[in-house]
């Protein structure tokens, strides 16, 4: 279903233009306007979803299957040293357009300060113990999905 106030749904439908790298009956894929590096991809779902949260399994399915594609096409393209693959769920997470994708920034060690996170190690604050306890909790709600059937 396509959201009229969506802008990767307009982008899917024509009304504004992208440079278009892929497109097929479910999935969709461009360059950011951004350009954090170059190459840098959006794929996203012709089915509007607001993020994983909301996307049904053979929605992800479609769209997962495709990047390693599109990956190994910027990677033979322009040879990147590396390449992160990116989501972003809701605002806290830095999602600013609210509709699924996944970011493919090829990465250049040449140009390496264009991207940047802090990926803090905190393994000495939990034990085991602590690990196991958390992974039990986190199990315990994979039953209670809701989209889970789909
Ligand atoms: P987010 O922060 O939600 O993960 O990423 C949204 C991305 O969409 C940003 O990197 C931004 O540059 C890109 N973007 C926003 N508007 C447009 C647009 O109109 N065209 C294209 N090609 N990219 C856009
Ligand atoms: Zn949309």
């Amino acid at each position: 279903m396509d959201h009229k106030d969506c802008i990767f749904c307009q982008i899917i439908n024509g009304d504004i233009p992208s440079a278009k790298v892929y497109e097929d009956e479910h999935v969709y894929a461009f360059l950011d306007i951004s350009q954090v590096t170059k190459g840098h991809t959006l794929v996203i779902p012709k089915t509007h979803t607001r993020n994983i949260y909301d996307t049904p399994g053979d929605v992800a399915k479609e769209l997962f299957e495709r990047i390693p594609q599109l990956a190994r096409a910027i990677k033979m393209t322009y040879q990147p040293d590396g390449m992160n693959i990116l989501n972003n769920n809701e605002k806290a997470a830095s999602q600013t357009v609210f509709h699924l994708h996944f970011h493919l920034i090829p990465r250049y060690l040449e140009s390496d300060n264009s991207f940047n996170f802090t990926w803090e190690n905190n393994t000495d604050h939990y034990t085991l113990e602590d690990l196991q306890n958390i992974a039990n909790d986190i199990h315990l709600n994979i039953d209670n999905d809701n989209l889970h059937s789909s």
